[in-house]
């Protein structure tokens, strides 16, 4: 596993200071984030102790493949080469040659970004944006700041609605971290994409936010899935991890968290790294309620439904997005336009995001009711129900953390800090961020350093 490219430094005496005698390091989640921590602290001779809830690691990076050779990752997963070589599986990895994205408005399909421009209504609503919006007075919801980014017309016909089908929630109710979050510049994007096209990559554009842009960094596909990449990360912490452990409690006395209680038994701790959601914390965490603030954080429960068809290219690019489908869907991903690989010969996988809540009408239907709904919206691709064979699908009730205005100061708060000593948050749901595998990772690294850092000062 190596450091940022530019900082990686040997383990210092320091490091390890103070460590002998110590309780170990509880890590909660064998996902990509929690192993990468475990992996890290035990690479400095620190002991660790992993509790996994679920009977397998990888979490969200898991794949699934079926008999007939389709493969299944959670949603659509696309890694980036840096990320691979970084973790140690560079050389199992295949090029993604291709990647682009389109959205389908009034039944055309536009690229996704340039293509947009050609509408005559989006071009001169965005030329008369700065009449519209007061661009000193600093954005209060995502709507503010797409509004002043792309126009009036552009953001109600494509932003709003696609934001509210992914977030459950009016885009004038999101944090303007929403959309910060998706911001590249034109020139920059462009540029990028032209270098892919030249070198025949997938050259990552707005991937990672911890790590430069460069058209050396592009996306690739691990042979055997991204599961890949926790199995390499969990060579070396043999005996470290519990599987069906669910950590119940955190036990915090005074600021200072001392131990957990899993598997109905106390387990004590010098510090503890959480890659639970967020908005569990205030429940597991007993001795101090500084952590309430989190309960009312929301995430998106979400189902995908991978779709088995006959025949490829029934997108027009690798991902589309449907502000306007009608349906049930915002998104739909042909996976092996970009990775072939994920489906047998003359067949294809469309993956369809369905946004939701638990327990309502899309949650609790049979995977063959979502499979026909989805069907029924998919008319424009010829013959596409005689092309279909049947489906997966996957839910979950925590998909995407929803920044809403009305928490973000919260959020804020928390992500500097869990106000408890020695407890650590981190991974895309510990951080509450809509983090990708490459910054959950880059991350993780660096919470691990100032971890080791803060021990090695307090033994001092
Ligand atoms: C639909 C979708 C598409 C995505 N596409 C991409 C992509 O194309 N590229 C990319 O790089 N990233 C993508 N991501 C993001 C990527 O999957 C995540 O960033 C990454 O896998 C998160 O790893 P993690 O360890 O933070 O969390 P998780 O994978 O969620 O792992 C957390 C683990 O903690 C365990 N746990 C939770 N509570 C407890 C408890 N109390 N006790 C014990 N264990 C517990 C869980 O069981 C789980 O195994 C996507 C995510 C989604 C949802």
């Amino acid at each position: 596993m190596s450091e940022r490219p530019g900082e990686r430094r040997p383990v210092r005496a320091a490091d390890r200071r103070g460590e002998r005698g110590r309780a170990p390091v509880v890590v909660i989640g064998a996902g990509l984030a929690g192993l990468t921590a475990a992996a890290y602290l035990r690479r400095l001779g620190i002991r660790v102790r992993v509790f996994e809830a679920g009977p397998h690691i990888a979490g969200l990076a898991k794949t699934e493949r079926d008999p007939e050779g389709f493969v299944y990752d959670f949603g659509a997963h696309f890694i980036t080469n840096r990320l691979a070589a970084a973790i140690g599986v560079g050389a199992h990895c295949r090029t993604i040659k291709h990647y682009g994205e389109t959205v389908r408005l009034e039944g055309r399909t536009y690229a996704y970004p340039m293509g947009l421009m050609r509408r005559a209504d989006f071009i001169l609503s965005a030329i008369r944006r700065r009449a519209i919006v007061d661009e000193r007075r600093p954005p209060r919801t995502a709507a503010d700041v797409f509004r002043l980014r792309y126009g009036d017309a552009l953001a109600r016909r494509v932003a709003f609605p696609l934001l509210e089908a992914w977030s459950g929630a009016p885009a004038d109710k999101l944090a303007p971290s929403v959309a910060a979050a998706l911001q590249h510049g034109i020139g920059h994007t462009l540029l990028l994409k032209l270098d892919g096209r030249l070198t025949r990559r997938a050259v990552a554009i707005g991937y990672s936010h911890e790590m430069p842009e460069s058209p050396n960094v592009w996306h690739v596909y691990p042979m055997g899935g991204v599961a890949v990449l926790c199995q390499r990360l969990l060579e070396g912490l043999e005996g470290c991890i519990e599987l069906n452990s669910p950590v119940q409690q955190i036990m915090v006395d005074g600021d200072r968290v001392v131990g957990v209680r899993a598997g109905g038994q106390e387990h004590a701790a010098s510090a503890v790294v959480s890659t639970a959601p967020v908005h569990v914390l205030p429940r597991l965490v007993v001795g101090t309620d500084v952590l309430r603030p989190l309960a009312r954080f929301r995430y998106r429960p979400m189902v995908f439904v991978n779709l088995r068809m006959e025949g490829r290219g029934l997108l027009p690019d690798t991902v589309l997005w449907t502000p306007d489908a009608g349906g049930p869907f915002f998104r739909l991903t042909e996976t092996p336009l970009s990775m072939p690989w994920l489906a047998p010969r003359g067949k294809t996988l469309l993956v369809a995001d369905l946004g939701c809540e638990v327990g309502d009408e899309i949650w609790r239907a049979s995977d063959e009711e979502l499979a026909d709904r989805c069907l029924a919206h998919l008319d424009w691709i010829p013959d596409a129900r005689r092309r279909y064979r049947g489906c997966r699908v996957m839910r979950s009730p925590i998909a995407y953390p929803v920044h809403l205005a009305e928490y973000e100061d919260d959020r804020q708060r928390f992500a500097q800090s869990t106000g408890i000593r020695g407890l650590v948050s981190v991974g895309r749901n510990g951080e509450f961020a809509h983090l990708l595998m490459e910054d959950v990772y880059w991350r993780t690294l660096d919470a691990m350093r100032r971890l080791v850092a803060d021990r090695a000062a307090a033994a001092a």
